[in-house]
């Protein structure tokens, strides 16, 4: 069995010396918990260790879990992470708190429809596709800038920052590095990169969210 409690000490115990080592103010470091795979029952006990913010990558998959867990736990906060096609966007607008993986035009015009809808806005992130890899979802780097512009000014989006997830095997620093200086230039205020493998790198290049699922939940099958 996997020990939910103690891994998220441990995660949290990382996350605070990586953010002293940066020398950024504590707590300016948000754990998001990814959950994918996992059951109801594993995001109970980290909701019980104190956990309340959780990354899920399927809309349905999470619209099956979360919902009723919102009674009994009213600070949870649902990140959707995953690639997200245009006809699961109204569910999302309805059951996630953010979206992480705003990536393409069409994606954005279905948000904006679907918040108006919903009458619901949760934040958005852009996620980019650093490495510019082909199969990869993200918007591509020479694209991003048009695209956060189109994104707040053209549909009026929450645009909150960007998010990525780096080559594998590659150092993820420059990867990470990039995306902060694009957030900079757009005013952007949150950072969401760092996984279980590289999420002190991040937290050093300006992370403010980190998405950390295998070492809290253990290796999904
Ligand atoms: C699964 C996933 C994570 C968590 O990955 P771990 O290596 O298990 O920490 C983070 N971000 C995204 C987008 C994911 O799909």
């Amino acid at each position: 069995m996997t020990d939910i409690a103690a891994n998220l000490a441990a995660i949290r115990a990382r996350i605070a010396e990586a953010t002293a080592r940066a020398n950024r103010p504590a707590g300016s470091v948000t754990l998001v918990a990814v959950s994918k795979t996992n059951p109801a029952e594993a995001v109970v006990a980290a909701l019980a260790a104190g956990q309340m913010v959780f990354g899920e990558n399927r809309v349905q998959e999470a619209a099956g879990k979360f919902p009723p867990l919102r009674a009994d736990w009213p600070g949870l906060r649902l990140h959707i992470i995953g690639g997200l096609q245009t006809n699961k966007a109204r569910d999302a607008v309805r059951i996630a708190d953010v979206i992480e993986s705003l990536d393409r035009p069409k994606l954005a015009a279905a948000l904006a429809e679907a918040m108006a809808k919903e009458g619901r806005r949760p934040d958005l992130l852009v996620q980019v596709n650093t490495g510019d890899e082909p199969q990869k979802a993200g918007i591509a780097r020479a694209e991003a800038a048009d695209f956060l512009r189109a994104c707040r000014e053209d549909w009026g989006l929450p645009v909150q920052g960007l998010m990525c997830i780096p080559p594998a095997g590659e150092d993820p620093r420059p990867h990470f590095g990039f995306l902060a200086e694009l957030a900079a230039r757009h005013a952007l205020p949150v950072l969401s990169m760092g996984m279980s493998a590289d999420f002190e790198a991040a937290i050093a290049c300006g992370a403010t969210h980190v998405r950390v699922g295998s070492a809290i939940f253990g290796s999904r099958a």
